[in-house]
């Protein structure tokens, strides 16, 4: 509980209060990219405060990714954290600190992880049923592995792109049921995915694990993430191997990431697990995050979608991701899944906002049932904050750019 305030101007009850402080990567006009923490519209540049502090680890904040700082583990990053708090808390610090505060309008935030690996988890029950119902109307909702195992695919790290990096339409092979061959042109059907995205702080060693009760151990914090998806080319492609061009040509984190430390007051029960999980995926307590997320299309609300109604905790993603003894390492990325909760209003995709493409959905005045070129998404995400109020997580947004055509 965070019992002194800020003497941070417009800080103090901003959903970027001193319960909150985000890391990212940002870079001014004359200066390398380094490691700033989010205090209300401010950015705090770490490097000098913690270079004339000598602080042991300063080195990190002067590198251009989190990693550093990610890989120094939960202890070193606790203790980081509280002298944060105490340089935005005592007025002491004030003289010395306050030069180092930029404006947000005068830095560019940049990507703010090295990502190793990026696996794609499928944790939502709303929105795996709702795919099923739609794809496969004539079977049952949710595959036979569904409520045993939090299902999930590698997918490729190397396109996962911080907020603000336009989206250009991607080509592909895609065949319709009723079309009698397969056809080449822009996709079609181009979507959103509203997920969360957890990062690794410290590994693991080939052959280990991590167990679910080890989560804060390894993780060191949470992004907001939109998994874009052209539906027309995953359709033909996915089987029998999965996602594959469909969801590789780009993935947008937000450039700010909220450190496990700030989410103390989010955690909650999750929904209910039937049946009960085998012992490795067994959790005790709460083990779900209630995250509000809110999508939107253009500056219109279309759809809030709320992470406290996913199956699969994030502490069962991990473990299952490493039950087999695969490693982790820092700034392994993976991603819940679509978040949907149980109404048409909480759907995290266009496909199940339009229901498979068969009702079209209001987006201001317009409708849409996929995107189209010039639309613009924004995803926003707020949690309890250890304070009483509501924090912030950094948003993601992204602009879609008409599809290159290429000669052939
Ligand atoms: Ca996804």
């Amino acid at each position: 509980m965070t019992t002194t305030s800020t003497w941070v101007a417009g800080a103090a009850g901003s959903p970027y209060d001193i319960d909150n402080l985000p890391y990212g990567v940002f870079a001014t006009a004359d200066e390398e990219p380094r490691v700033g923490v989010r205090i209300g519209d401010l950015v705090l540049d770490l490097a000098p405060v913690a270079a004339a502090e000598m602080l042991e680890v300063a080195h990190v904040f002067e590198q251009a990714s989190l990693n550093p700082l990610m890989a120094l583990g939960r202890e070193h990053n606790a203790a980081v954290r509280q002298w944060i708090i105490r340089l935005l808390t005592d007025e002491v610090e004030r003289s010395d600190v306050e030069s180092h505060l930029i404006p947000l309008s005068e830095v560019e935030m940049r990507m703010p992880i090295e990502v190793g690996d990026y696996v794609d988890f499928y944790a939502s029950e709303h929105h795996a049923s709702n795919v099923g119902t739609i794809f496969r109307p004539d079977q049952a909702a949710l595959l036979p592995n569904w409520k045993h195992l939090p299902v999930g695919y590698h997918g490729r790290s190397g396109t996962v792109v911080p907020s603000g990096t336009d989206i250009v339409r991607p080509m592909g092979q895609r065949k319709n049921p009723s079309d009698p061959e397969p056809v080449f042109g822009p996709c079609a059907r181009l979507d959103i995915e509203a997920e969360l995205g957890f990062v690794v702080g410290t590994g693991t060693e080939l052959g280990s694990r991590v167990e679910v009760t080890d989560f804060a151990e390894h993780t060191f914090g949470v992004m907001g993430l939109n998994d874009w998806s052209a539906r027309d080319i995953q359709a033909w492609e996915y089987v029998p191997l999965g996602p594959f061009l469909g969801k590789s040509f780009a993935t947008s984190i937000s450039t700010w990431v909220t450190p496990l430390a700030a989410l103390d007051a989010a955690w909650t029960e999750l929904p209910g697990q039937d049946p009960e999980p085998l012992p490795y995926l067994a959790v005790d307590g709460p083990a779900g995050l209630d995250i509000d997320i809110e999508v939107l299309v253009n500056a219109h609300v279309v759809s809030r979608p709320p992470y406290r109604t996913m199956y699969w905790s994030p502490a069962q993603m991990l473990a299952h991701m490493t039950v087999n003894g695969a490693t982790v390492r820092t700034g392994d990325l993976w991603a819940s899944g679509t978040v949907s909760g149980p109404t048409p209003a909480e759907r995290g995709s266009f496909l199940e906002l339009s229901w498979g493409w068969r009702e079209p959905f209001q987006v201001g005045d317009e409708q849409r049932v996929a995107l189209e070129d010039g639309d613009e998404v924004v995803l926003r995400y707020t949690a309890p904050g250890t304070a009483g109020g509501r924090i912030a997580l950094g948003e993601v947004t992204g602009t879609i750019l008409p599809a290159r055509a290429g000669n052939r």
